[in-house]
């Protein structure tokens, strides 16, 4: 706990000099959205302010921290690798033991037939690796039309250039000149909000992957590089796929030989209660994206993950194009590859994804005995250890909330003031839950209990 002075000044220091992501920077400046939450600590599944309290994070940071906080095994693995090498680069073939041990592990245990992985710091900026790997595959096999990029709405791939494009909710293009062109958006795999009066999961999901076809042909097969899609809609929504879905897009993909990038950054290493999103739905992808589990968050890292199909044209056209001239500065940095082999020891060891299944079960249980009923929610929803309730102002009819009653935010601060971290999804009123796979079926109970609460209380 920080006394009252230094709180003040660190809040100074922070409005004064931070650009914070996704803050209203006016109310931000002149303290009309309060002060900056200073974060001091965290163990297990809560972390602490420095005025004391502390919070139940059920949103493991941002979808990240899967093996809890606070876990010194990685504290000194970091330490370990920082003490004997901090830093050295990967460029034309250098490497360190815990980068081979850590690439090597990633490429046995990824989905689809993995061959090799490239290093990034972010989820953005893999994705933004993946769309120059699909345009770079297409122009080396000899297809240069062949580079348009198809997301869905909603879908969230990330904040860069390319990424940012990919992501399929408006109000991150907007006034950033984004969508890039040759990002199409295709519609969003929700049952609940986009099916006919009537229309079961399988003939929706037929629906959707028939329209992803007439894109494909409107636009000419030959000029489609890619899709890409996460398993289970993240930040969209936390949004499962309807039954089916899968199986009929992977069969519009592969008749027009479309490569399928697989965004496991909230998905991978256990949340779902399975390895990948894409073990749990039969996805054969040809790039797979991780990020955030792979280390838990203790050290910024991501890998675009590149199957056998798309490595073996980049290798064969070495010798006429030259070396693979795409690279970060950080890319494969020792420290962070220590503590991602550290933290999948922990993923291992402690069996997380198991847990996630079945403790899992008991959360989507809980939330659907305590949610399902109540006259504003219109869906409750899940898979493993994600889980959404989304508000409605009329069951009846699907009525949203005006959205200037701030409803899911609302209800997020109430659960925040009693201690409870569950996020505004930014799109609708939709309160989500992504708690540490470390959670107990005893927390999951009291994360549940404190969301209702917070939900009487606002409405
Ligand atoms: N892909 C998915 C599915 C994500 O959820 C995110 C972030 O939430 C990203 C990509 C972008 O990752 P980052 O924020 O590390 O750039």
């Amino acid at each position: 706990m920080l006394d009252i002075k230094t709180i003040a000044e660190i809040a100074e220091r922070d409005r004064s000099s931070v650009l914070h992501p996704f803050t209203h920077l006016k109310d931000f400046a002149t303290g009309k959205a309060g002060d900056p939450t200073i974060v001091t600590g965290g163990k297990g599944i809560n972390i602490k302010d420095a005025q004391g309290r502390t919070y139940i994070d059920a949103f493991a940071g941002l979808y990240c921290v899967n093996i809890g906080y606070g876990r010194t095994e990685v504290a000194e693995a970091i330490a370990r690798q920082a003490y004997s090498l901090a830093y050295y680069h990967t460029y034309a073939a250098h490497t360190t033991e815990q980068l081979a041990t850590l690439s090597d592990r990633l490429v046995r245990m990824a989905p689809g037939k993995a061959s090799k992985v490239f290093f990034g710091l972010s989820g953005s900026d893999a994705n933004e690796t993946q769309a120059k790997l699909v345009w770079y595959y297409n122009n080396l096999r000899g297809q240069p039309k062949k580079k348009k990029i198809i997301s869905r709405e909603r879908g969230y791939h990330g904040c860069s250039v390319v990424s940012g494009s990919m992501t399929g909710m408006s109000f991150y293009h907007d006034h950033m000149d984004l969508p890039f062109p040759g990002i199409l958006h295709t519609g969003a795999p929700h049952h609940y909000w986009h099916a006919h009066p009537g229309e079961t999961e399988a003939d929706f999901s037929r629906r959707r992957a028939a329209e992803l076809e007439d894109l494909i042909l409107r636009e000419g097969p030959e000029t489609i590089g890619a899709f890409i899609a996460e398993p289970v809609l993240g930040t969209g929504g936390i949004t499962p796929p309807p039954e089916g879905y899968w199986r009929e897009i992977q069969a519009v993909l592969r008749r027009y030989d479309v490569l399928l990038i697989a965004d496991e950054v909230i998905c991978g290493f256990g949340r779902t209660g399975a390895d990948f999103g894409c073990s749990l739905y039969e996805i054969e992808p040809d790039l797979v994206t991780v990020a955030k589990g792979l280390t838990s968050g203790y050290m910024p890292l991501s890998g675009a993950i590149v199957s056998e199909k798309v490595y073996k044209v980049m290798e064969e056209a070495s010798d006429r194009v030259g070396a693979f001239s795409h690279g970060y500065t950080y890319s494969g940095h020792p420290i962070a590859a220590a503590a991602a082999n550290a933290v999948l020891d922990i993923v291992e060891k402690e069996r997380l994804r198991d847990r996630a299944k079945t403790v899992g079960e008991h959360f989507q249980k809980r939330l659907k005995e305590r949610f399902a009923q109540l006259e504003i929610v219109g869906e409750v929803r899940g898979v493993g250890l994600l889980g959404a309730v989304e508000y409605v102002a009329d069951r009846q009819t699907k009525r949203r909330f005006d959205p200037d009653l701030k409803v899911g935010a609302r209800i997020s601060k109430a659960a925040r003031d009693r201690g409870l971290i569950a996020r505004a999804m930014p799109h609708g009123d939709i309160l989500g839950f992504a708690p540490p796979l470390v959670v107990s079926e005893a927390e999951i109970d009291e994360i549940v209990d404190l969301a209702y609460q917070a939900t009487k209380q606002v409405m």
